[in-house]
């Protein structure tokens, strides 16, 4: 039986893992769940699988939520400390880490430090801290899997084992380019002088993925794309020009790697995540997920094409922060969080979210990303910085 810990377990990957656990009642038991403030949905979710602990964001939420399972012995508590204890304690072996942003990064870090399984869907994570929280993995032999369709695509179709963790390089490993597909989300054919007036309405309505609100905006700005160039420079080692994103509209292939000797490996299925979820939590076996089968007869032809950096500012600034290296990351998603929340509350148009990041990028010194303060730092300033310019546009 593994025991498993779902950080973020009403979101959007929380709800496919729940529902990928459901039909291996055999295999695994969930030993915690946290929500920030969807207490009813939460309630819900401890009474169809009966978690020793659950979490939420403040005491109010706690308060209710005790209240709703009054009947159950189920543990619950709140805030970022909770989430660190059952992100890290030894009665669980996994660790979904599946919470939106950067209040996610204390607890897969505290579950990287216990050498825990993390099953990493919470990609701002490692933007902000990526040589921190990869030096952790390694220190305290943790297993870090990857969610992200693609770089679970990528790992899928690179060799056995290869993470940049357990050494591998992708020089030693034959490796010439990591492709990174996109879908290039709801935008990519929409006139660019009108994108100013998008709703967040349109913005989060995927073509391909039902996801959470952030990351949907994220997709619409291509920024996803950009944290996930990050994300993946960390995971597999490779640096930015070895990193190619390639426009693949249908988001059937989920990504590729390419090879010196000309091969092309590429992970394709229908897109639903739950297939990665699978994949990682039963690793290296596989277990049924509930996805259907790729029918290749019936799909329409697959089309690839290079992103267009001056409809999508937001990829060439990720690239820009990978580049820059240190804090810069953290600067850059710690402004796109500020922003595409502005965004959300329609506080700021959507082309205003490419504005916000580089002005922050550009008004904002990075550092070294020497400790976890230092990056906590970096990302208070930025935020402060965000916010104010945020400010300014909505006034
Ligand atoms: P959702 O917005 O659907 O869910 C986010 C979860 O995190 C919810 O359980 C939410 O609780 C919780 N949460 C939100 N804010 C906080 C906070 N401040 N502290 C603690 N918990 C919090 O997001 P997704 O499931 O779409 O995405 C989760 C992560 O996975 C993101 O990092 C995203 O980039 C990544 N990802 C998602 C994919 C997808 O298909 N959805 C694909 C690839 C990566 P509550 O419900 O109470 O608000
Ligand atoms: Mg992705």
């Amino acid at each position: 039986m593994q025991r498993i810990t779902i950080l973020g377990a009403t979101g959007s990957i929380g709800v496919s893992t729940l529902d990928v656990l459901a039909r291996h009642p055999d295999k695994y038991r969930v030993y915690a769940l946290s929500a920030h403030e969807r207490v009813d949905a939460l309630a819900a979710q401890c009474r169809a699988f009966r978690p020793q602990r659950a979490v939420v964001g403040s005491p109010e939420a706690a308060a209710r939520l005790r209240e709703l399972l009054a009947d159950l012995a189920i543990d619950v508590a709140h805030g970022e400390a909770a989430l660190c204890e059952i992100a890290s304690s030894p009665d669980t072996d996994t660790v979904m880490a599946a919470i939106v942003g950067a209040a996610g990064l204390a607890p897969t870090l505290a579950a990287a430090r216990a050498g825990k399984k993390i099953l990493l869907a919470n990609k701002e994570a490692l933007v902000m801290s990526g040589q921190l929280f990869m030096d952790a993995v390694k220190e305290h032999k943790a297993t870090l899997l990857p969610i992200d369709s693609e770089h679970n695509a990528i790992f899928q179709s690179l060799p056995g084992n290869y993470t940049s963790h357990a050494g591998r390089s992708p020089d030693a490993a034959g490796v010439a380019k990591i492709l990174l597909t996109a879908s290039g989300g709801p935008f990519l054919q929409r006139a660019v002088e009108t994108l100013e007036h998008v709703t967040p309405e349109e913005a989060c309505k995927h073509p391909n993925w039902s996801m959470g609100r952030k990351i949907s905006v994220d997709s619409a700005t291509m920024m996803n794309k950009g944290l996930e160039v990050i994300e993946a420079h960390w995971l597999f080692g490779a640096p930015a020009d070895r990193i190619d994103v390639v426009i693949h509209p249908q988001s059937v292939i989920h990504s590729m790697v390419s090879y010196v000797d000309g091969s092309v490996l590429a992970q394709l299925g229908n897109p639903d995540m739950r297939t990665p979820i699978a994949h990682a939590l039963a690793y290296p076996e596989r277990i049924a997920s509930g996805v259907d089968q790729l029918d290749l007869t019936t799909l329409a032809a697959l089309a690839f094409h290079k992103p267009d950096f001056d409809r999508f500012p937001c990829l060439a600034l990720a690239f820009d922060a990978l580049r820059a290296g240190g804090t810069a990351p953290a600067l850059l998603n710690a402004a796109n969080e500020v922003a595409v929340q502005a965004f959300l509350e329609r506080r700021i148009g959507f082309r205003a979210i490419d504005r916000v990041v580089r002005r922050v990028m550009d008004e904002n010194p990075h550092g070294a990303a020497s400790s976890i303060e230092a990056v906590m730092a970096q990302d208070a300033r930025a935020r402060a910085a965000a916010g104010r310019i945020v400010h300014a546009l909505s006034a």
